[in-house]
């Protein structure tokens, strides 16, 4: 038998800045004018990138910080969320999520997640909210966006507040906002291979609320204002100067970026018609495919037939968190939350990046409709 590997290249997850000669040479000139100030803490870079992204966002503050998982817990720190208190988060979720809740010594409580889009919604935190709960996560898993009225209309009367995870939907709308800014606070990881990426870690908090901001300003940098005056003990957690400044060349491109990751998805849905597989639901509001994730009854079979029509495909997430060794302590029982443990048996993410061409998309959909065929 011939297989297609034997004669094409192998088509990757996704593509880095490597794969764009011009881009390239563009950061590193950007690098090359930081390192010849050594400007690399603070400074102009950095203030200048976090004004882009809050215009960007259309918050009033965006602050840089050092990950996405500090921008979240930085945010429950900021909010005073702690030891005692409980963060409703959802079990269909990078580990990040629940990792800031204990990072600031408070408890996660995980919840299911709607079967058709695999998000969180307002009916699943609801019977989750004790006494004891403070904040409310929702993520914007794979780029598609929450249903955010609904949960906003929930922390409001429970009194709790959200902070939204939106370190997989940059720029992604919702309710005539961006993604990050309806909720109390929302954070971005600009990990490279996200929708927005630095060469490196990096990440932001974005809020309309000057306490937060303000507080968020201070924990990240040893809660020192002026120099060797310490308000309060924070850490470092900063954003550097020379990812500010590549993320400021890059930002320039994100929107015409998340037109093609758009414009890819359709395709791929489009050429999975009729395929042995659960493609993508309709986006309700907007999907800015940070993955492109399906259902497939033999997941690890189908995995396995792509790999040999050279087709890279990734699992997000191969176990629930609330099912991980890290975590399963609190959730002792198998079963508890069905959805999110089906979803991590059947998910499969197809490769998908902003210039994903036609030849890729056509080649991927000829390989998984002849899935269980041949
Ligand atoms: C990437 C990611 C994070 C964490 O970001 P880091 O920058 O890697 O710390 C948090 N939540 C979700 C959903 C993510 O995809």
């Amino acid at each position: 038998m011939t297989l297609a590997t034997d004669f094409v290249d192998a088509i990757p997850l996704t593509r880095l800045d490597n794969d764009d000669p011009e881009l390239l040479t563009e950061l590193l000139a950007t690098v090359e004018a930081v390192a010849r100030k050594a400007a690399f803490t603070g400074g102009a870079e950095v203030e200048a990138f976090e004004e882009e992204w809050a215009a960007y966002c259309g918050t009033a503050h965006a602050v840089g910080v050092s990950s996405g998982t500090e921008a979240l817990a930085l945010a429950l720190r900021a909010l005073d969320i702690g030891p005692g208190d409980e963060v409703v988060v959802p079990a269909n979720s990078f580990i990040a999520t629940a990792e800031a809740v204990t990072l600031v010594g408070a408890t996660p409580r995980f919840v299911d997640v709607d079967p058709v889009t695999a998000l969180v919604t307002a009916d699943h935190i609801a019977p989750a909210i004790t006494p004891c709960t403070r904040a409310v996560m929702p993520v914007h898993l794979y780029g598609r966006t929450v249903d955010m009225a609904p949960i906003m209309r929930l922390a409001r009367s429970a009194g709790i507040a959200v902070v939204e995870d939106a370190c997989q939907a940059h720029g992604a709308h919702v309710d005539g906002r961006r993604a990050g800014a309806v909720g109390d606070a929302g954070a971005f990881s600009f990990y490279p291979a996200k929708n927005l990426g630095a060469w490196g870690d990096g990440g932001a908090l974005v809020t309309d609320d000057d306490a937060i901001a303000d507080r968020v300003r201070l924990l990240r940098s040893h809660g020192e204002r002026p120099r060797y005056h310490h308000r309060m003990p924070g850490t470092t957690a900063r954003l550097d100067a020379l990812q500010a400044a590549i993320l400021r060349v890059k930002l320039r491109r994100l929107e015409a970026w998340n037109d093609g990751r758009r414009r890819a998805g359709a395709a791929l849905t489009a050429a999975l018609a009729g395929a042995p597989v659960r493609v993508p639901a309709p986006a309700r509001a907007d999907h800015v495919f940070h993955q492109y994730v399906i259902g497939a009854l033999d997941r690890d079979a189908l995995r396995a037939h792509l790999e040999r029509w050279g087709i890279a495909t990734g699992v997000h997430y191969p176990v629930p968190i609330h099912r991980t060794d890290a975590y399963r302590e609190l959730y002792p029982g198998v079963g508890s939350l069905p959805v999110a443990e089906a979803l991590a048996e059947s998910s499969c993410s197809l490769p998908m990046h902003p210039s994903l061409g036609e030849a890729e998309i056509t080649r991927i959909a000829e390989a998984v409709h002849s899935f269980g065929g041949s």
